[in-house]
C-alpha cells in the first residue's frame, strides 16, 4: 500500500474516470475503480488467510465479517490520512479539491505547486502523523479491549498463536488495523519524492536553498532510489528471500514491484510537471496558440461539415461560429452520435456542444491556465478556444503546449 500527493496538473488516468462518493470540507472524494482490487484483496487475505490461521475455531461466517469491516476500515483510515493533507493544504494556501482512492491507496490532488516550503513542510507531514495516531490509537484500544489475564499470559512469553486465538473479534480487527496504519505511516515517511516524506526532504532543502527546482531535483532522486529499491526487494522476495516484519513470497514480491513501478512513474512525472509549470510561467495564450482554425457555420448539415471541413482538412475539432460570433465547438465524436441516415438533414447547432458550456480563455490569459483546463477531467475538453470579444482567435491543445515546450523549453539533452 503506498499513497502520495500529485504535484501534477493532469490527474492523469487516476481521477479520470471513477466512482464520486461524497464531498468533505469541500473536497471531493472519487473512488477509482481500481481500489475495488486493492479492498478485494485484503478481504480475501483476511478473510481466507489471516483470520482463520489466528483463530482456527472461528466460523468462516465470523472470519469474513471481520474481514470485511476491517477492509473498510483501512479505507477510512487511508481517507482519513488523505484528508488531511486536503485540509491543511488548503488552509495553508494549496488548492486541493479532490481525493482519490485508488489500487494503491490514495492520493490527494494538488491544484498548483506550494506557495512556500512551510506550506508544503505543514502539508505533507499532517497525513503521515494521522496514520501513525490512527495506528497507535488503534493498538491502544486494542490492548485495552484484551482481557487482563491474556496480557499477563503474553508478559510471561506464553505460546503467542494460543493467545492470539483467545482474543474476541473487535480487539483482532484493532491489532490487524493499528500495526499497519502504524507501517503505512512510516512508509510514507521515506524521504523520497513524491511520497509524503519525499515531500517533507524538498521542503526542507527548499528553504535551506531557495531553490524549489533544485530541491524537486535532488527528492526526486531520492524518490526513484527508494523505488529501484523497491523494486529490487519485490525480484528478491520473488526468488526467496524472507524480510522480517514485510515477509517474502511471490505474490509479495510482485506487489512490491509494482508499487516500486508506480513510485518511479510517479516521481518523474511529479518532476516534468513541475518543469512544465515554471518554463510556462508568465506565457501567454497567443503565444502558443493554433490561429489558422476554421470555423463551421452552425446551419450546414452534418453532410455538409463532413464533406467539406472535417475531410479536406487535419483539423478535428471546429469552433462553430455565427457571422463572427463564437457559440461552441464539434468534434468527430459528436458526428459520431448522428446515425449516417440523418447526416443530410441535421444541422450543426443540434450536435454541437454550446459555447456557454465550454471554458474559453482570452488571448492575454496565463498559458497555466489551459494546460489546467486541458487536464482537469470534469471539464471534458481536448481543445480550448481562444475567444476575445465573442471572436475566435485560436485554439490550445495539449500539443500546441507540448509543441511550444519542445521548442522554447529544457534542452532535450539536459534536461533530467
Ligand atoms: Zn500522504
Amino acid at each position: 500500500m503506498t499513497d502520495r500527493t500529485s504535484a501534477r496538473p493532469d490527474p492523469g488516468p487516476i481521477g479520470a474516470r471513477g466512482l464520486r462518493l461524497f464531498s468533505v470540507a469541500g473536497v471531493r472524494i472519487v473512488a477509482d475503480w481500481s481500489v475495488l482490487i486493492a479492498f478485494g484483496l485484503i478481504l480475501v487475505s483476511l478473510g481466507k488467510g489471516v483470520f482463520p490461521s489466528w483463530h482456527p475455531q472461528w466460523s468462516a461466517a465470523l472470519s469474513w465479517s471481520v474481514a470485511l469491516a476491517a477492509a473498510l476500515l483501512f479505507f477510512v483510515s487511508v481517507l482519513m490520512h488523505e484528508l488531511s493533507h486536503a485540509i491543511v493544504g488548503q488552509s495553508v494556501g494549496i488548492p486541493m479539491r479532490q481525493v482519490t482512492l485508488f489500487v494503491f491507496g490514495g492520493m490527494a490532488h494538488m491544484e498548483s505547486e506550494p506557495p512556500s516550503p512551510r506550506s508544503e513542510l505543514l502539508m505533507a507531514s499532517v497525513g503521515p502523523l494521522v496514520s501513525l495516531a490512527l495506528g497507535v490509537g488503534a493498538t491502544a484500544l486494542g490492548v485495552w479491549l484484551t482481557p487482563g489475564d491474556l496480557l499477563q499470559q503474553a508478559g510471561r512469553a506464553a505460546d503467542p498463536s494460543s493467545l492470539l486465538a483467545q482474543l474476541g473479534p473487535l480487539p483482532t480487527l484493532l491489532l490487524w488495523l493499528g500495526p499497519l496504519n502504524v507501517v503505512l505511516g512510516l512508509f510514507n515517511l521515506m524521504p523520497g519524492f513524491p511520497l509524503d516524506g519525499g515531500r517533507v526532504l524538498r521542503a526542507l532543502i527548499w528553504s535551506a536553498t531557495g531553490d524549489m527546482r533544485r530541491a524537486t531535483a535532488w527528492a526526486t532522486a531520492a524518490g526513484r532510489v527508494f523505488a529501484w529499491l523497491l523494486i529490487g526487494v519485490g525480484v528478491a522476495m520473488g526468488f526467496g528471500l524472507v524480510l522480517p516484519v514485510i515477509g517474502g513470497g511471490l505474490f509479495s514480491g510482485i506487489w512490491l514491484v509494482f508499487v516500486g513501478w508506480f513510485l518511479d512513474n510517479a516521481a518523474r512525472t511529479s518532476y516534468q510537471q513541475m518543469a512544465i509549470r515554471e518554463w510556462l510561467a508568465g506565457v501567454r495564450v497567443s503565444d502558443l496558440m493554433r490561429r489558422e482554425v476554421v470555423a463551421v457555420p452552425p446551419d450546414i448539415t452534418v453532410a455538409t461539415l463532413v464533406r467539406d471541413y472535417m475531410m479536406p482538412s487535419e483539423q478535428g475539432t471546429f469552433p462553430v461560429a455565427r457571422g463572427d460570433q463564437f457559440v461552441g465547438m464539434v468534434s468527430f465524436a459528436d458526428v459520431h452520435r448522428v446515425p449516417r441516415a440523418h447526416w443530410e438533414t441535421c444541422r450543426v447547432a443540434e450536435i454541437m456542444v454550446d459555447g456557454a458550456a465550454l471554458r474559453t480563455l482570452g488571448p492575454d490569459d496565463d498559458a497555466l491556465d489551459a494546460l489546467q483546463v486541458l487536464a482537469n477531467p470534469e471539464h471534458h475538453q481536448d481543445q480550448v478556444p481562444i475567444v476575445l470579444e465573442q471572436h475566435i482567435e485560436g485554439m490550445v491543445r495539449r500539443r500546441d503546449i507540448a509543441r511550444w515546450l519542445s521548442l522554447h523549453g529544457p534542452d532535450e539533452r539536459g534536461a533530467a
